[in-house]
């Protein structure tokens, strides 16, 4: 057992001295809690137990007939283990672009104090997530405010506190730049084709190249600093080649510059990277190799290139847990208990304790398709198990009163009962960030493990 506690801007682990096991610190936390004793500002304990002991140690921790309902909720368990993985993972495969972590898809206090002892950097978007890393005692440089689009006081405040990298993609924005941080490290942020992406920010986002001259004619005549060229391929890319291609559209810019007084030497190659469980298909092998080798081809070691990845490091690194609070079971009539037969309508509607808005928000804003998976059934432990019961088609829901709160409407599932659980896999990028508490239901709480011994070296 370790706790994980700030000192001068060091991360320690601290050795417990009693090695209580999970269960017995959950069930001391819950008395804690509710004698209000628990201190709201003390670090989360770090386990170092596979993922499989996690959720059954806290499946274990509660008792089903008391009355403490928070014991129920549905929960998460993080692997710091799998964060460290992904970065030695891009520490071998890019070893020439240096990430600058997204933290808008999952601003997890541990997972950012580990980039942060990991030396990563930070890409923010607002004052209060500039704020929030500059807090953990990381340096102004390690950040890119990589917003194109600003609120003033924003501006003003990365001025007062000496984060000088910044993303711009209009000239309006650079009036206002020379206004409030005339010595901002400016990188324009050019548009790149994000055809092959699910999450398309080009219609919001990114200069066409058409208007990168006098784009830059305008720093220049402001006097202001352009360092260098972002792109944003899109999130959730599909084509490995957009990064490839994208990097020529950028190289292409960089040539431009000179004709401004401008001498390049930054290239950012935005996020988009695909996540650990993707191992099929656009890989994040395939992506480094061809972005590599095209970075390499067109800029010379003199031109410092960073990336802003955010799923690739959580999406994951984050399991989620939750109950199985109602079910009903759908009355067909003979004819189509013929068809339910055949597996063709949901005999049952499950309904558990997270939904569209809490964690599956990612549902709908990041597309994403969440498969359940069987994790307590009648009092049997099933996580990672092949179950030999018949399945049959099942929907499942979130608890709030809105019919748009649906996990799937086809889920394959073996006959489950209100109490049962149910989790979900890669769970870690772009679902608690966005969490609401729609209908009093709070946001899901977080256990941290480490799979990865190592990890406790570098905090
Ligand atoms: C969201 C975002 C990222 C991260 O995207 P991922 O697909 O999660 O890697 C990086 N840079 C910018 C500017 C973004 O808006």
């Amino acid at each position: 057992m370790i706790d994980i506690s700030l000192q001068q801007d060091q991360f320690e682990v601290v050795p417990t001295l009693v090695q209580p096991t999970l269960v017995e610190v959950l069930k001391m936390r819950a008395k804690a809690q509710m004698a209000g004793l628990q201190s709201s500002k003390s670090l989360p304990q770090v386990h170092t137990l596979p993922i499989a002991d996690m959720l059954a140690a806290r499946l274990a921790s509660f008792d089903p007939e008391s009355e403490d309902a928070e014991a129920e909720n549905a929960f998460y368990v993080a692997d710091l283990g799998e964060v460290y993985r992904q970065h030695l993972r891009w520490k071998t495969l890019l070893p020439r672009i240096e990430p600058f972590f997204a933290m808008k898809c999952n601003p997890d206090p541990m997972v950012m104090r580990l980039l942060a002892s990991l030396g990563a950097g930070f890409d923010c978007a607002s004052k209060n997530e500039i704020q929030s890393v500059l807090d953990l005692g990381v340096d102004p440089s390690r950040i890119i405010y990589a917003n194109p689009c600003k609120q003033n006081s924003f501006v003003k405040y990365a001025y007062n506190n000496n984060v000088r990298m910044m993303t711009f993609d209009n000239a309006e924005e650079l009036y206002k730049i020379k206004r409030f941080h005339p010595e901002a490290q400016l990188v324009l942020r050019i548009l790149t084709d994000d055809s092959k992406s699910l999450c398309k920010l080009g219609l919001k986002f990114g200069a066409p190249l058409d208007t990168t001259a006098s784009l830059l004619a305008t720093a220049q005549g402001l006097g202001l600093d352009v360092i260098g060229i972002s792109f944003h391929v899109g999130s959730g890319c599909f084509d490995a080649n957009a990064f490839g291609e994208a990097v020529i559209r950028a190289r292409r810019v960089f040539d431009q510059a000179k004709d401004y007084g401008f001498d390049f030497k930054f290239l950012d190659v935005g996020g988009g990277f695909p996540s650990a469980h993707v191992t099929e298909g656009i890989t994040f092998e395939k992506v480094a190799s061809i972005l590599g080798s095209t970075v390499d081809a067109h800029f010379g070691p003199e031109v410092r290139v960073i990336a802003e990845p955010g799923r690739y490091y959580v999406g994951s690194a984050f399991t989620l847990a939750t109950q199985v609070i109602a079910r009903r079971t759908i009355q067909h009539d003979a004819d189509q208990a013929l068809d339910n037969a055949r597996n063709e309508n949901p005999s049952h509607m499950y309904y558990i304790n997270d939904g569209m808005y809490g964690s599956f928000n990612c549902i709908m804003f990041d597309h994403q398709v969440c498969e359940p998976h069987v994790l307590l059934r009648d009092g049997e432990f099933a996580y990672q198990q092949e179950l030999m019961d018949r399945r049959s088609l099942a929907s499942v829901w979130g608890p709030t009163c809105d019919s748009i709160d649906c996990i799937t409407s086809k889920a394959s599932l073996p006959l489950m009962e209100s109490g049962d659980w149910l989790y979900f896999e890669n769970m870690g990028a772009y679902t608690i960030t966005a969490a609401s508490q729609f209908n009093g239901f709070k946001k899901s709480e977080i256990l941290y493990t480490t799979t990865e011994q190592e990890v406790t070296f570098h905090f």
